[in-house]
């Protein structure tokens, strides 16, 4: 049997991170492959509105 599950568990957790505050978030592997960006929601929000 093959054990993908096991072998794949740490590198995934780590592509979970956010790179700006360094967080597990489960939309960072999402905007990963949507924008390229190993960002949480939280983070594109901040990076995508403009302050005034
Ligand atoms: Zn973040």
């Amino acid at each position: 049997m093959m054990d993908e599950n096991k072998k794949n568990m740490s590198s995934d957790e780590m592509d979970d991170v956010c790179e700006e505050c360094k967080t597990a978030f489960e939309s960072v592997r999402a905007n990963l492959v949507m924008h390229g960006y190993k960002i949480c929601d939280s983070c594109k929000l901040s990076k995508t509105v403009f302050p005034i």
